[in-house]
This record gives structure tokens, sequence and C-alpha cells, in this order.
């Protein structure tokens, strides 16, 4: 069986957030926003005022920056005072998660506004959890999507142009990822087959990355939102989030989650992660040499990491990662959804090569 999930609303442009009072007008009247101390420099009162001009009533829990259960319990009790009918999570990904796992806790609607792009879990229905030392703890699953996704480009704009380049990376695999999984015939994450309305959303992201990445690089270096800016957050957040709920992910996410397990990587960013992921799925795949070297230098314009030693792993030699391995190729690993059989050797092998690929590029 097909199955297709999404936000009710998904809502972009320049300066949304001002109307964020009237957008969400219709889910209720009583909100409980959070962010953290680096979002609230940022837009400051401006989604809270938005709300008072529309009429609602709005209560701010400030996010204390990890998605742990003791910040999750602290900002329950908080809202819990004012009993609120509305979450929203306005921030980056942790503050999104906190906002979804807020909104499973009290069962209430969640609103996420991203102020920056650079993966693409705003659209999704999932909330990593992690423990008080940052380290992953579980995923909490919510029965819908959330129910707004409000995204305002004037303020992704000024958003570091690393975090706008890592988003990239997340949406580039979505498509490759989403044709293993269609290939192979394993579910998406709605626990349903992919659909074709998935896969032309995931081509769709590929295709106006592909086109307009570098115009849209030159909007975060003025700071001023250009067409090309608006279609690639589009691509990133909109297209991508629901490219790989629907669609499914496969190695280039397995490779990812592995190597956050080792410890070099702790200031890599999960679309650099994803992005290199992505490379050795192609190698796993076999694909033609003319192909690796349009990607591989599709990524060295954009800033995308094509070797270990760019996401922190160096030397780049195979026992080093051995942490990582157990997860790429254990039994709940998304590389499984490729469609072909998978061992570890074969993968240790593919990551191998791509470095080498990227280090006999870079020269
Ligand atoms: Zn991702």
């Amino acid at each position: 069986m097909k199955i297709f999930g999404s936000p009710f609303r998904y809502i972009q442009g320049p300066g949304a957030i001002a109307h964020l009072g009237d957008i969400l007008a219709p889910l209720g009247e009583r909100y409980f926003l959070i962010f953290d101390e680096v979002v609230k420099e940022i837009i400051g009162n401006r989604i809270a005022d938005s709300l008072h001009q529309a009429g609602k009533n709005c209560h701010i829990g400030l996010f204390g920056g990890e998605c742990c259960k003791s910040e999750i319990l602290k900002l329950k009790q908080q809202a819990q005072k004012e009993p609120p009918e509305v979450i929203i999570g306005a921030g980056g990904g942790k503050t999104a998660d906190t906002a979804k796992v807020l909104s499973i806790e009290l069962e209430l609607p969640v609103v996420i506004v991203p102020t920056i792009a650079s993966n693409d879990a705003p659209t999704s229905h999932f909330a990593v959890v992690y423990n008080e030392n940052h380290v992953y703890d579980h995923m909490e699953i919510m029965k819908l999507s959330p129910w707004y996704v409000v995204v305002d480009t004037e303020i992704l704009v000024k958003a570091p142009k690393r975090f706008f380049v890592a988003g990239i990376g997340d949406a580039i695999a979505t498509k490759f990822e989403a044709e293993a999984n269609a290939n192979s015939g394993a579910n998406n994450y709605f626990e349903g087959q992919v659909s074709q309305a998935a896969l032309a959303l995931a081509d769709q992201s590929w295709q106006i990355i592909k086109e307009k990445a570098f115009e849209s690089l030159q909007a975060i270096d003025t700071g001023i939102v250009n067409q090309a800016f608006e279609d690639v957050v589009e691509a990133t957040i909109l297209l991508s989030g629901l490219g790989f709920e629907n669609g499914g992910l496969a190695a280039a996410h397995s490779i990812s989650s592995g190597f956050t397990f080792l410890d070099q990587t702790r200031g890599t960013m999960h679309g650099e992660m994803v992005a290199f992921g992505l490379l050795v799925q192609f190698m796993l795949e076999e694909r033609p040499k003319q192909f690796l070297n349009e990607m591989f230098s599709f990524y060295q314009k954009v800033g995308l990491p094509v070797t270990l030693a760019e996401l922190g792993i160096k030397p780049s030699i195979s026992e080093k990662l051995v942490p990582a391995m157990e997860t790429i190729c254990g039994p709940a690993s998304e590389i499984h959804n490729m469609p072909f059989e998978i061992h570890t050797e074969m993968v240790a092998r593919a990551i191998l090569k791509a470095d080498l690929m990227g280090e006999a590029l870079k020269g």
C-alpha cells in the first residue's frame, strides 16, 4: 500500500514570521513558544508580537540547547502553568525536535519555524532525543506531522553559509536514497510503499539544487534573498523533507548515522556527513566514472566534503572506521534498503574508494 504524509500547511517567504499571528489563527488562542538564546537575539519578540497583534495569548519557554529528558520536562512544566493549545518551536533542529516531543507529551499540534536550513527535518514527524551528554538516546515519532511549517527566508539568508550548504548536502541525497528504496521495495517512514509523488518531489529537489545552488549561495553572501535562494530553500526544506519521509532513506544516511559514533566528527554537521555518505552510496552502486566526476566536482564547487579528512576523520584508514561500521551495517540500518545485499567489507571499501577519489581531485 502506498502512503504519503505531509504537514497541513507549508508557508515560506521573506518576512513570514511577521504574519504568524494571522497564519496560525485557525489553530487556537493559546500558544507556548520555545526558542534558545541565539534565536532570541535574532527574532526577539517578533513571533510573540505577531501573535499578540492577532489577539492570541503567547508564553515563551527558553530552550537550553539540548533535546534531552530534563530539558523536555522543564519546558513541559512551564507550558502546563497556563495550558496552551499549540506548541511553536522556533530555531534549529534541536529546538524543533524538543517542540515535537512536547507536542507528543501534551497531545497538542506543533508549529515549526526553522531559523536555519541545515537539514530537511522541519516537515518530518520525527524527533531525535539525546541524553544530557549530547549522545543519541532515542527517536520519538509523532502520530501526525507538524501542523504548520513557517519559513522566513529573510531570517534564513542571514544564517551562516555552512548551515545552508549542509542543508544542500542533506537534500541532494534524498532523490538517490528514495530511488534506492523504490527499487528495493522498502517501506517509507509512514510504513507504506514509495509513491510516484515522493519520487517526483525528491527528483525536483535535486534538479533545483543542481540548477540554482550557486546563485542561492550569492544570496547568503549579500544577505539579500533572491529567487534562487527561495527555490533552494524550498528544495532543501519542503521537497527534500517530504521526499525523505515518503521516499525513505538508504546508504547515505546510514553512513552519516555511523559516523556520528566517531569522536572525530563531533564538529561535523548532519548534512555534511550525509553528503559524503551519498558519495559512498554511489560507489556501492558502481556509478559510471563520468557521473562520479560530475557529482564530486559539484560538491567541490558548493563547498561540500569529498574526503574523510574534511569530516574530521584522519588519517583515513579503515581501522578508524571500526566504531562506525557496526551501526552502518547493523540489522536496523537503512543501508539494507539498498536494492542489493550489503556486506561490511564492501561498505568499508566503498568509503575508502570515495575518500580516495576525493583526495585525488583535491590534488
Ligand atoms: Zn538527513
